[in-house]
């Protein structure tokens, strides 16, 4: 079943910029999305059409059968769709983790005993459970930023959007924000949209979305997307590395045949190569 759906949606800014462009998209509960594409693309535009922060100036944004324009559901539409943004310190608001957590979920008036089931599973979705007395201030980026998953997670959306989530961490803080929601999507079936520029961030993805200009101009598997070089270069984007090198490798007559989109799966096709001698 579509939990998303944009229905001819377009999003202009007050100086008339058209940032999203007559957006025709369907993501199925439990779906796994990456939406890439260079900067200025309308990505973090799009992430903010999704959860009502702003609605179409044209067209729709249905969340779970909701309209977002429809003022009355805007809340409904908020707790279905939760956002975590690029920088986890704006996001914290409570100096103590798990007050930090509890907030949100006390702002829309949940009681007091479901919140402490609803701080407890967070933590733990998000691998924190030993630090829920710590002050929020002394973590590092990759804490802060599971911090800020928890608090959204408390609110105990369908669906989680991350919008750059990751840009501002270090390997491992990212390392560990990603983890947490395969996570989410693999265990809990949660659907996740993750907006990155982080070509190897898309590989987890079931489905990538490119944007250009405010419209979808390429989607498909990561195998799929990472197969059609000249075209992803074509908006920018470049596939990685180790893509690359294999292609390179194809190109010259070395029988490599799989699409490669990590350093793992190269070193295993070469390996096997090897052996073939
Ligand atoms: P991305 O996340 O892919 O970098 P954005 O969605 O942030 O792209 O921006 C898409 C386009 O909309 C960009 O050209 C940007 O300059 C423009 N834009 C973003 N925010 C505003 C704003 N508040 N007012 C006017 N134009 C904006």
């Amino acid at each position: 079943m579509a939990i998303i759906k944009a229905e001819n949606a377009s999003f202009s800014y007050s100086d008339g910029f058209k940032a999203i462009d007559n957006l025709n998209i369907e993501i199925s509960s439990g779906e796994y999305i990456a939406v890439i594409g260079k900067n200025g693309s309308g990505k973090s535009t799009f992430a903010r059409l999704l959860n009502g922060l702003i609605t179409p100036t044209n067209g729709s944004i249905i969340v779970d059968g909701i309209d977002t324009k429809d003022k009355k559901s805007l809340q409904r539409v908020r707790k279905t769709v939760g956002v975590v943004f690029q920088n986890p310190d704006n996001q914290l608001v409570a100096s103590i983790v798990e007050d930090d957590i509890a907030f949100g979920a006390e702002n829309i008036g949940v009681k007091r005993e479901e919140i402490e089931k609803r701080v407890e599973f967070a933590l733990s979705a998000v691998n924190m459970t030993e630090f829920r007395k710590r002050s929020s201030s002394r973590l590092s980026g990759g804490q802060k930023q599971r911090v800020a998953i928890a608090g959204v997670l408390a609110l105990m959306p369908e669906v989680l959007v991350l919008d750059e989530s990751t840009s501002m961490l270090d390997p491992k803080g990212r390392e560990e924000v990603i983890a947490v929601t395969e996570k989410l999507n693999k265990e809990k079936g949660m659907t996740i949209i993750t907006v990155t520029h982080y070509m190897d961030e898309i590989i987890r993805a079931d489905r990538v979305i490119v944007l250009d200009s405010g419209k979808v101009v390429m989607q498909g598997t990561p195998k799929e997307i990472f197969s059609k070089r000249e075209e992803l270069e074509r908006f920018n984007l470049a596939v990685p590395l180790s893509t690359k090198m294999a292609q390179k490798l194809y190109d010259s007559g070395v029988a490599i045949t799989e699409n490669i989109i990590n350093k793992e799966q190269l070193a295993e096709a070469l390996c096997k190569l090897m052996q073939r001698g």
